[in-house]
């Protein structure tokens, strides 16, 4: 099966710092193309130089909520610059009112700059949201997207939206976090979502998978970019779906989204 991450952070210092053996046993777990995103100036340099080295990684910038509060008076510039360089796509950008003490002034107007940018060269958006659902939505719907769509990384958000954000363009990652016993909530969310919008991510070296599911193991509990094929058995599980046809629909939306 030809597997398809649509969202990581291979550039994080937390993972091992031999990524070459790290990329070799993705592509040994039958991965072919991961969604490397950047989170704040500090890392778009190390993601690029992972795409130069790695012909499976897709860089993609952003400014994640985390790191609004901490981003220099040139940000956009500095954006725009890595946008010109690799024109592939925009993240991890969103919204954030969960996180314990996290400003949430500035974050809108820092996402939209980003989903503007976006929208304007038609690259596909990653979005990170979290108790922000309802707000998200009417920003979706008041701004401009991106013709090709955006991907909601890791949907938490309630079913009855699935509906009204696909109508906006959205792709629904799952990750490997929602095969914990305890996310049985989220894992029939999913199965409203449309078949041609649904994503698998290992969003490494976050979200783990539960214990006994985890193909490749790492200290304190972090996630391998190479337990991809992990969560698409956990997906093709809670979806009630064959694994091969899982797999081929998910490379044609990852293919639809993230075309260069
Ligand atoms: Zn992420």
């Amino acid at each position: 099966m030809r597997l398809f991450d649509a969202h990581n952070h291979l550039q994080d210092n937390r993972l091992p710092d031999d990524t070459a053996s790290m990329m070799a046993e993705c592509t040994e777990a039958g991965l072919v193309r991961m969604v490397v995103n950047g989170t704040h100036e500090a890392d778009w340099e190390r993601v690029a130089d992972l795409a130069k080295r790695h012909d499976c990684v897709l860089p993609s910038f952003g400014l994640h909520p985390w790191f609004v509060h901490e981003r220099s008076a040139d940000w956009l510039a500095r954006l725009v610059q890595h946008l010109d360089a690799w024109p592939s796509a925009v993240g991890e950008i969103g919204l954030d009112r969960w996180k314990p003490g996290l400003p949430y002034d500035e974050q809108e107007e820092v996402f939209l700059a980003q989903l503007n940018l976006a929208a304007e060269r038609n690259l596909a958006a990653s979005i990170h949201c979290l108790k922000s659902w309802g707000r998200l939505l009417e920003l979706l719907k008041e701004n401009r997207t991106p013709d090709r769509g955006f991907l909601l990384h890791s949907y938490g958000g309630p079913a009855e939206m699935v509906e009204p954000l696909a109508n906006l363009g959205a792709y629904f990652g799952f990750p490997g976090y929602f095969a914990h016993e305890r996310k049985k909530r989220q894992r029939e969310v999913f199965r409203r979502v449309p078949a041609d919008r649904l994503l698998i991510e290992t969003d490494a070296p976050d979200q783990a998978l539960p214990g006994e599911r985890v193909t490749h193991p790492l200290d304190q509990g972090l996630n391998h970019p190479a337990n991809i094929a992990a969560v698409y058995r956990a997906a093709a599980e809670a979806l009630g779906q064959a694994p091969e046809s899982l797999a081929n629909q998910v490379e044609e939306n990852f293919l639809r989204l993230f075309s260069e």
